[in-house]
């Protein structure tokens, strides 16, 4: 049913469940699983930048860059494990929801996976933003794991 799957990954223990739904999808079919992370700064690494300035910045990039990197090898090599044998990485930056989005009708995967929920995990929130976005503007079928 599914040619190509698109998963969401923040690291999170949500979207671990989701990669494992994702692979479950593509391992059936033998479909290629493209894996993408969008690293997102966090608001203590903000506030060390402007109280150290450029070189702070510069510094919090890189590191926030390698952070991202493993992120996604952890999810491939995780993904490798659970039998998906098609498996391509994307790592992208700005706005989570609009690069799933853009990466989604980019790629033309049939199918978009993530978690209902993910870093920021607000108790009593039913879903994260990221996941309410993309829910609601993707033009192809979205699976939300809980
Ligand atoms: P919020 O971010 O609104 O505080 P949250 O972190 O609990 O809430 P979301 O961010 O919506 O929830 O996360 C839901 C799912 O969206 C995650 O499990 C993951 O699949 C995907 N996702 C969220 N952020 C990213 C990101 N930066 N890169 C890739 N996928 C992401
Ligand atoms: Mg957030
Ligand atoms: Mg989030």
């Amino acid at each position: 049913m599914f040619n190509s799957v698109l998963i969401a990954v923040d690291g999170s223990e949500h979207a671990k469940k989701a990669l494992e739904v994702a692979c479950q999808l593509v391992s059936k079919e033998d479909a290629t699983l493209h894996i993408l992370h969008i690293p997102e700064a966090l608001t203590h690494e903000t506030t060390l930048v402007w109280g150290i300035g450029a070189i702070a910045l510069e510094s919090s990039r890189e590191v926030l860059e390698e952070a991202g990197k493993s992120v996604i090898e952890r999810a491939s090599e995780a993904a490798r494990g659970m039998g998906a044998s098609h498996v391509e990485t994307h790592l992208s930056k700005g706005d989570p929801a609009r690069n799933i989005l853009r990466h989604a009708e980019k790629l033309g995967v049939d199918a978009i996976v993530m978690g209902s929920r993910g870093l920021g995990d607000f108790a009593g929130l039913m879903m994260g933003s990221v996941s309410h976005k993309v829910t609601h503007s993707a033009k192809c079928t979205v699976i939300s794991v809980r």
